[in-house]
C-alpha cells in the first residue's frame, strides 16, 4: 500500500528542479478551510488523480496521520539524494501533529545532511503544530486571513497568505482593518504566479522561513487550479462558516429548485438558477440534464 511517496525530482513545473512527498489527506489538519471538497488544488486535476490514489489506500488499511508521517519518513530515507536538491514536503500532505512533524522533519534533516539541498513546506496546522517541532525545515503557515497572519506570527511561523487577487505584482501593503490597523499586512507576490519563469528551485524565497520572518512579509498567493478549485477555494476565504460551501452543484441544484418552489409557486428558469447559486449557464444546463439522465 501506498499512502505516502517521495519523488527524487518533482513532476510539478512550478516548483522545478526539486524532489517532493505526497502524502494521504489523513494527514491534513481538519482544520484547512480547502480540505475535503473545499478548494484544495491537490484534489482536482492531474494531482488529483494521486491524491485520490493515496487516499483510497490509506482507508482501505485504516491507517492513521501518524503511520502516514512514518510511510512518509521511509519514502524519503529511501530516496535518492541528488546533492544540493532541494526538497518540497507535501506537495499534498501536511504533518496535523506535533509528533508527524518530527517523524517527517527528521527524515528531511537527514536528507539534508546527506547532501540534499534545504527542505521547505507549508502548514495548515499551525495553530496546533509548534515551529519548533518542524527543526530544519523551512516552513510556511498557511494563512487566509491578516489575523492569521498575526497570529502566526506570534507563534513563531513565517506566514504565506491565499489572496484572491493580488493588489500589486511585487510587495505591497494591504491596508488592515480586521486589526485596526495596528499592524500592517505586507504581502510579497510569489514570483512564479507573477513572472515567467520562475521555479521554486530558481526563486528559494520559502527555503529561507526565518528570511521571510525577519522581513515582515507574507508570501501570497493567489487562488489557482482548475475553474472548480477555484470557485470552492473563492467559497472558503469569502464565507468559510457556510455549512453549504463545500456541497456540489449536483446537491444544491435540486436543493435550490425545491426552495424556489416554494416560496415563488412556480420552477426557476435556468438563468434564475444560475444567478441564485453563482453557476455558469453550461454548467447548470450540463448538471440538470445529468440528474434528468439520472432520475
Ligand atoms: S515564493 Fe518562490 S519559493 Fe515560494 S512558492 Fe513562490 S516561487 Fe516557490
Amino acid at each position: 500500500v501506498t499512502v505516502a511517496l517521495a519523488q527524487s525530482r518533482s513532476g510539478n513545473r512550478k516548483i522545478g528542479d526539486a524532489a517532493t512527498t505526497y502524502a494521504a489527506q489523513v494527514s491534513c489538519p481538519r482544520s484547512c478551510p480547502f480540505f475535503d471538497g473545499g478548494g484544495c488544488y491537490a484534489e482536482s486535476g492531474r494531482l488529483g488523480v494521486h491524491t485520490n490514489r493515496l487516499n483510497e489506500a490509506a482507508a482501505a488499511e485504516g491507517v492513521d496521520a501518524i503511520q502516514v508521517a512514518l510511510h512518509e519518513a521511509l519514502a524519503i530515507a529511501g530516496m535518492e539524494v541528488v546533492l544540493g536538491r532541494p526538497m518540497r514536503l507535501h506537495t499534498v500532505g501536511d504533518c496535523a501533529s506535533d509528533l508527524a512533524a518530527r517523524i517527517v522533519s527528521r527524515a528531511a534533516e537527514a536528507y539534508m545532511d546527506a547532501g540534499g539541498g534545504p527542505v521547505w513546506t507549508y502548514t495548515h496546522a499551525w495553530r496546533e503544530v509548534e515551529r519548533e517541532s518542524w527543526g530544519r525545515v523551512s516552513v510556511l503557515a498557511s494563512c487566509e486571513t491578516a489575523e492569521d497572519v498575526a497570529l502566526a506570527r506570534e507563534r513563531g511561523y513565517a506566514p504565506s497568505i491565499v489572496v484572491e487577487e493580488f493588489a500589486d505584482r511585487r510587495l505591497y501593503s494591504q491596508k488592515n482593518a480586521d486589526l485596526l490597523q495596528k499592524d500592517e499586512l505586507r504581502i510579497l507576490p510569489c514570483p512564479a504566479q507573477t513572472r515567467e519563469r520562475v521555479t521554486c528551485s530558481s526563486c528559494r524565497l520559502c527555503m529561507d522561513d526565518a528570511g521571510i520572518l525577519a522581513r515582515g512579509y507574507a508570501i501570497g498567493f493567489e487562488l489557482h487550479g482548475t475553474p472548480f478549485t477555484r470557485r470552492q477555494a473563492l467559497k472558503a476565504l469569502r464565507t468559510p462558516d457556510d455549512p453549504d460551501r463545500k456541497l456540489t452543484s449536483r446537491e444544491l441544484i435540486p436543493r435550490f429548485v425545491a426552495a424556489y418552489v416554494v416560496t415563488h409557486r412556480r420552477v426557476p428558469t435556468r438563468a434564475e438558477i444560475a444567478r441564485g447559486l453563482d453557476l455558469n449557464r453550461s454548467s447548470v444546463n450540463e448538471m440538470l440534464a445529468s440528474l434528468t439522465e439520472a432520475a
